[in-house]
């Protein structure tokens, strides 16, 4: 019997949890390559997650996006704060597991409220 390959330590984006979330979730705000969904386990009162189309693995790789993508990611995250009514909030991106990463395509955490287990 062939020896079962090891399993990748990032995945590919068809096998992407984000990527089909992008094209599947239920987005409280979405358009031009990027969507906001509610994370599934909230740390704040209002815990958003934006997500772009474009897959890259961490925020290191930013600099794949073309400048104008990356202008209206930032808008987006704005944006989609605004959607759900925050006035004053946190954005955190974890960048590698050792920094809290979990899932790697890059996506933006919106924090607004109350934050569990996250510094003052
Ligand atoms: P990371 O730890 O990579 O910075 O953030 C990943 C986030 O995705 C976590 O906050 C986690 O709760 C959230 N998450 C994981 N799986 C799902 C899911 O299936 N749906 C949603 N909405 N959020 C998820
Ligand atoms: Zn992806």
């Amino acid at each position: 019997m062939a020896r079962r390959s090891r399993r990748r330590a990032f995945a590919l984006p068809e096998d992407c949890l984000f990527c089909t979330l992008y094209r599947e979730g239920d987005h409280v705000h979405a358009g031009d390559g990027f969507v906001a969904i509610r994370d599934i386990n909230p740390k704040a009162e209002t815990h958003l997650l934006v997500i772009p189309e474009r897959h890259v693995e961490t925020f290191r790789e930013v600099g794949d996006f073309p400048a104008e993508e990356t202008k209206r990611m930032l808008e987006f995250v704005a944006e989609s704060a605004h959607e759900v009514g925050l006035e004053d909030y946190r954005v955190v991106v974890n960048v590698g597991p050792g920094a809290g990463q979990t899932v790697f395509h890059l996506h933006w955490h919106v924090l607004g409220g109350v934050t569990r287990g996250l510094p003052e």
